[in-house]
């Protein structure tokens, strides 16, 4: 009966149309008078209901006659279940969501409810597991002034999800600044408010992997279908979908139905929307929907209060002053001033001796060593130059005008600070001065730098700009 409904509407409808919404159907049971389909998903039967009822109420009154009945059977799809978000279980009474209705009296609301929904023997219902780690949470994440807007619009979100203008709630900020753990925390705070609501926290990168593997299996309705059932999707580091043009066609189709239906968005990126390579428009222009949130730099007391509050949950005791040092040199990623801090604990306990000043400094040399980028004299002279809106010829002539000495002893002390080359050949390199020269002028600014303020002030500005 089925295969005839099917030739009569694949004659009827396009290939590609039928290929997508009628191949996947599995007759289950056939009676006199009704008709039992298996479709993937329930957003399937929504959309079975919106578009082809008329069509599959035609075909099934050819073959059963005039009040004929079709009944669906929604799968909680499981032909996926190899991929990565998924946990099987199993339930004592398998069971999945049917709903039962004559075909002459079709739903006429746009997302009908699923009516007497009872069990059928034979079909698996999939749990899908949120992928969320529970030490990520917003007790731990810590809060300062450069996390506040976003962790209060994540706490926002948590309360409400899908219900605030919050909606995609996009995190961004550099590399370790809390975008994952904040993603995390508001999973968990969705969870505990709403232990029914589906949450799923999933890489880009995994994402990526499950799209392509979908495609591979000639799965990729239901790979889409599957991400279409949660009421909450969180995706981190969105700008590796960059140049992936197939994986954001999905991730396009996914996002559209569940923010029409009011299911809560949460993304994380490294970059800004307008800053975001390679990534579609009608995306981007989504992600502006709703909020961008950004985490900055922490301060410095927000930094000493992440180590302080790490100390206390691995109970570890640290002297004031080294933890004050650790947080005064390692500023641009939490990630790392953790890292130095289990570093520090480490070597303490394996070395069996305190943890003094000197480890201290050993230690975050190798993480801030690791992060400098290498700089040139040229780019010193041109970052110094600029900032005193001269040229470099000028810098680098003879001349005893005080500000121009100045500039060139700037360039000339951040030469030795940030490269590893010798007096001498900074000097040949800055106006072909000599080796004391250099010394000279490295000392007159460390001399200037504490006891003028102003000074002290190009000081910082330009070390800023040569971090970049
Ligand atoms: P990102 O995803 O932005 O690269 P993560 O979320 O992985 O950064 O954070 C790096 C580390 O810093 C994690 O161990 C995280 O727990 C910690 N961290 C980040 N922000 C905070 C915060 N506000 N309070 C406490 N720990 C934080
Ligand atoms: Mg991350």
């Amino acid at each position: 009966v089925w295969e005839n409904c099917l030739s009569f509407i694949q004659d009827n409808i396009n290939p590609q149309a039928y290929k997508t919404w009628f191949l996947p159907i599995k007759p289950v049971k056939l009676t006199d008078t009704a008709l039992s389909i298996q479709v993937p998903s329930r957003f399937f039967y929504e959309w079975l209901e919106e578009h082809y009822i008329k069509l599959l109420k035609t075909a099934l009154t050819r073959e059963l006659g005039e009040g004929a009945k079709l009944i669906y059977a929604i799968k909680v799809e499981n032909k996926l279940k190899g991929m990565e978000p998924f946990t099987e279980k199993i339930p004592s009474s398998n069971r999945a969501i049917k709903s039962s209705q004559s075909v002459d009296a079709p739903v006429k609301s746009k997302s009908p409810e699923l009516k007497n929904p009872f069990i059928i023997p034979g079909i698996r219902n999939v749990k899908i597991e949120s992928q969320l780690n529970p030490t990520y949470n917003f007790d731990s994440f810590l809060e300062g002034d450069s996390n506040r807007l976003a962790r209060s619009a994540g706490m926002a979100v948590a309360n409400k999800p899908g219900g605030t203008s919050f909606n995609p709630l996009l995190i961004f900020g550099g590399v370790g600044l809390g975008k994952t753990h904040l993603a995390h925390a508001i999973g968990v705070g969705i969870k505990e408010n709403y232990p029914d609501k589906t949450v799923l926290y999933i890489s880009s990168e995994k994402f990526t992997q499950q799209y392509i593997e979908s495609v591979r299996k000639n799965t990729r309705n239901d790979f889409i279908h599957f991400y279409q059932i949660v009421d909450v999707l969180i995706v981190d580091d969105i700008q590796l979908f960059a140049g992936k043009a197939s994986t954001q066609d999905a991730f396009f189709h996914i996002f559209n139905h569940l923010h029409q239906n009011g299911r809560q968005v949460i993304l994380t990126s490294d970059k800004k929307p307008v800053d975001m390579q390679d990534i579609e428009q009608r995306l981007l222009s989504r992600f502006k929907w709703g909020l961008s949130a950004e985490l900055n730099q922490p301060d410095f007391e927000t930094r000493v209060s992440i180590i302080k509050n790490k100390l206390y949950r691995d109970g570890v005791e640290m002297e004031e002053k080294i933890v004050n040092y650790v947080a005064e040199n390692i500023k641009s990623n939490i990630r790392e001033l953790e890292g130095a801090i289990i570093s520090l604990i480490a070597h303490s306990s394996f070395n069996r001796k305190e943890i003094d000043l000197d480890l201290a400094k050993k230690i975050v040399e190798n993480y801030v060593k690791n992060t400098k980028k290498e700089i040139s004299i040229e780019q010193i002279q041109k970052t110094v130059s600029d900032y005193f809106s001269m040229d470099v010829e000028t810098l680098q002539s003879k001349t005893r005008k005080r500000h121009i000495v100045q500039a060139r002893q700037l360039a000339m002390y951040f030469s030795k600070q940030m490269t590893k080359a010798s007096l001498a050949s900074i000097g040949s390199q800055i106006g072909k001065r000599d080796h004391a020269t250099v010394l000279h002028a490295c000392k007159t600014v460390n001399n200037l730098a504490s006891t003028d303020k102003q000074f002290n002030k190009y000081v910082e500005d330009i070390r800023e700009k040569l971090m970049g």
